[in-house]
């Protein structure tokens, strides 16, 4: 081959090479392309390996693209299921600003679901209430539930306001109007002390008469003395059941803290031991064996009416030869008082709901006894007004112990 021939040669190969090279450059380009604007430079058909690299890449995208598509419509349903649900929901961030919130969320706090992410939650709800439900929870996140009173379209809601952790970090709000629920309760009670009330003075009327009888004008005969005194009986029980009702009825609907007033615990104690050994008469064995936790502030008459009615329950709950103490002391910083008897206990499935109002664990007893289904259900409302805490243990047939922790800083 002559040097002419190999020179073309040569130059044909360097073509093609470059037309190869060419074709090569062109395929990584459009590949290139694709990965920065897929959607503006789709993929080419491409030549030899680049045509498998492309389909597969064309595939994988369309995989991802459906899951992706799949993805925002479970997303979608979800945002539209939270944002039909009757409750307002909010989202809150680390520092309590909020993400997002559905349209009854809006509605309930007169806010707008595009100006108000991003701002403080305690910024667009101005209530007190609101402000110490968020203190608390930052200081302790668990969940935890305030009522709120909220304007909307210029009638005032009650709102009952939840914050629970949500995700890691985050914190969900849930907002439940319960407006008909507080007021039928308000109406129920306002019903209650109004008809105690109500029933008051004809009692009086009927009991007025029955004391009659028994001074000047006995009745006579087996049968007349016997109706006297059960009537008496019954119009007795009629008195501490309405005396009962009006003061858990006074209790409930009081919005104010009670009143605060130093007691002198001790002396209280012996008022009680002594009208408990009345009520007991004789049968029962009575004894204070500690009164060291001293003053106390609060309401003298609602914690007289607490203790008291702990201490009585234990002399009708205790049959004749038992034994009662009550003990005031203090137990880890806190004043507490402890009843203990050696009564008839309690079976432990009805320790929780002895403090329901008429819950008895035995409405005969109950009403031998002179119950009137109301003195736990008191003893609990005078507790939670003074921030205290009721504990009962009890084992069936051996007695029990009812005991109650005040906190420290109610020591007078
Ligand atoms: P009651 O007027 O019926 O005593 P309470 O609310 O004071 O109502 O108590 C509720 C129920 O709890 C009682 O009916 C009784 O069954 C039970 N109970 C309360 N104290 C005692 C006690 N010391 N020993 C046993 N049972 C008790």
């Amino acid at each position: 081959m002559n040097a002419a021939a190999l020179a073309l040669l040569l130059l044909a190969l360097a073509g093609a090479l470059a037309i190869a090279l060419a074709l090569q450059i062109r395929q990584r380009n459009a590949l290139r392309d694709w990965l920065i604007a897929p959607d503006l430079h789709p993929l080419p058909d491409g030549r030899g390996v680049w045509y498998e690299i492309f389909s597969r890449l064309r595939k994988t995208r369309k995989q991802e693209q459906l899951r992706r598509a799949e993805l925002g419509n479970a997303l979608e349903r979800f945002r539209l299921a939270v944002q039909s649900l009757p409750e307002g929901v909010m989202l809150l961030d680390t520092q309590m600003h909020i993400e997002w919130l559905n349209d009854a969320a809006c509605r309930q706090f007169a806010l707008d679901a595009v100006r108000d992410p991003g701002t403080l939650a305690v910024q667009l709800i101005r209530q007190s209430e609101f402000r110490q439900l968020i203190d608390s929870y930052r200081a302790r996140p668990v969940k935890q539930s305030t009522l709120l009173r909220a304007g909307s379209n210029g009638e005032e809601r009650v709102l009952s306001v939840t914050l629970l952790p949500f995700a890691a970090t985050g914190t969900l709000l849930v907002a439940t109007d319960v407006t008909e629920q507080v007021r039928s309760e308000l109406g129920q009670r306002d019903f209650i002390a109004n008809v105690s009330h109500e029933l008051r003075t004809p009692l009086t009327v009927i009991t007025g008469f029955l004391e009659q009888f028994n001074g000047d004008d006995p009745p006579t005969g087996e049968m007349a003395r016997r109706f006297h005194r059960l009537m008496a009986e019954q119009a007795e029980r009629m008195n501490r059941l309405i005396a009962d009702l009006l003061t858990l009825s006074s209790l409930e609907s009081s919005g104010q803290p009670p009143r605060d007033e130093v007691i002198d615990v001790p002396a209280l104690l012996e008022t009680l031991r002594n009208e408990a050994l009345a009520l007991s008469a004789g049968r029962h064995a009575i004894d204070i064996t500690d009164s060291s936790a001293g003053k106390l502030r609060g309401s003298a008459d609602e914690l007289r009416s607490a203790f008291g009615n702990l201490v009585f329950n234990a002399v009708r709950y205790t049959p004749a030869g038992g034994k009662i103490t009550m003990a005031w002391r203090l137990i880890d910083g806190q004043p507490t008082f402890a009843v203990t008897d050696t009564g008839i206990g309690i079976p432990p499935e009805h320790i929780p709901r002895l403090t329901e109002r008429f819950y008895r664990v035995d409405k005969g007893r109950s009403t031998a006894v002179g119950g009137t289904g109301l003195g736990l259900a008191i003893v609990k409302h005078v507790l939670v007004r003074h921030g205290g805490m009721l504990k009962i243990d009890s084992v069936p047939g051996k007695g029990s112990i009812f005991t109650v922790a005040l906190p420290a800083d109610r020591r007078a």
